[in-house]
């Protein structure tokens, strides 16, 4: 099969790879019908993470596709269903698994697809990919919607139900802050703040694509250098800049949430004294995806989520390198393969 590797930064190929196989009876293979970007992956590919001199290695953690063969004990997928795919590699059934936490399974640590971490898993932008664990990593995609839309539901997509839901339960009209800027993450929690938190949602930005698609999906929209609100019950930063993290630490009330999901790579100077005098509760980690699958893909079907505004642009999956490499890659570009024969 061909799998995109990334090189080096700005530097990405189709390998010739071996397929992958059923290697465990839990395992399931899955084909591709359509995979994007994690907004980290344009960051690995200019070169601004610390996995540059690792290449080449498959790249891409986000897909749906077709189940093309699965273990004998994978027991709640069959051969042509059409799933998600968390982009970790979880047992499902240990302690932290069980608690709701699978991208801190006590197996597999922090094991994914599309960077070379505890082990060598594959990457989404290849042809097939093999999935530990089916039955707890895979999502079945509700019947009828349209998978290219929902290339992002094992990672980016399912943040905006993670980071913000649990956080406003039992909170009386709700207001929530997105600063966005690392592509589609904030576009995402911006969907799930106005459609199933209902909140009041202020979307903060300096770039005018994105910030015409948060307008779209009903956020109002302002701009990351004017003045920055007090008064959010949550505030997700994901913009991975740390001048705008600052902003959206200061941007709760008292003893209120801030979540960050744009992901740093240096140590970041924080406004500690500030923080403390307000009550800031301050999460910085990866998201859990598959916990949080279930409700998107949900509302994805009954129409309360649009996650269609969000991709920007749709491709051959031929065009892999060269999109992914080019200037006007886009927030979230979607790759599309052709289903299996
Ligand atoms: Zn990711
Ligand atoms: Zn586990």
């Amino acid at each position: 099969m061909r799998a995109l590797m990334f090189v080096a930064p700005g530097q990405l190929r189709f390998d010739e790879v071996d397929d992958p196989t059923i290697v465990d009876p839990t395992d399931a293979l899955v084909r591709p019908l359509a995979a994007t970007t994690c907004d980290l992956d344009h960051h690995v590919i200019a070169g601004k993470t610390p996995f540059t001199g690792f290449g080449p290695f498959p790249l891409g953690h986000e897909c749906v596709g077709t189940v093309v063969e699965v273990g004998p004990d994978c027991t709640r997928y069959r051969v042509g269903d059409v799933v998600g795919v968390a982009w970790h590699i979880a047992c499902g059934t240990c302690a932290r698994c069980a608690a709701g936490l699978p991208a801190r399974c006590l197996l597999h640590r922090d094991a994914q697809y599309g960077l070379p971490v505890n082990g060598a898993w594959g990457g989404t932008f290849s042809e097939l990919i093999r999935v530990p664990y089916a039955d707890y990593n895979l999502a079945p995609l509700p019947a009828g919607a349209d998978p290219v839309h929902l290339a992002s539901i094992g990672d980016n997509l399912a943040l905006g139900w993670e980071t913000t839901m649990p956080r406003i339960q039992g909170v009386d009209e709700p207001r929530i802050g997105v600063f966005g800027g690392t592509g589609s993450i904030g576009l995402y929690v911006t969907d799930v703040a106005v459609h199933c938190a209902k909140a009041q949602t202020v979307y903060y930005d300096d770039d005018p694509a994105r910030m015409a698609v948060a307008e779209r999906l009903g956020a109002e929209v302002r701009d990351i250098d004017g003045r920055i609100a007090r008064d959010f019950h949550v505030a997700v930063d994901a913009s991975c800049d740390p001048e705008k993290l600052r902003k959206a630490l200061l941007s709760v009330v008292p003893e209120g949430w801030v979540n960050s999901v744009g992901i740093y790579f240096q140590d970041v100077e924080l406004p500690l004294l500030a923080l403390y005098q307000r009550g800031v509760n301050f999460h910085n980690g990866k998201g859990m995806a598959r916990p949080n699958m279930t409700p998107v893909l949900r509302h994805v079907a009954d129409g309360t989520l649009h996650p269609e505004l969000v991709t920007s642009g749709v491709y051959d999956w031929d065009q892999l390198p060269e999109v992914l490499t080019s200037p006007d890659a886009g927030h979230k570009p979607v790759f599309t393969l052709a289903p299996p024969a």
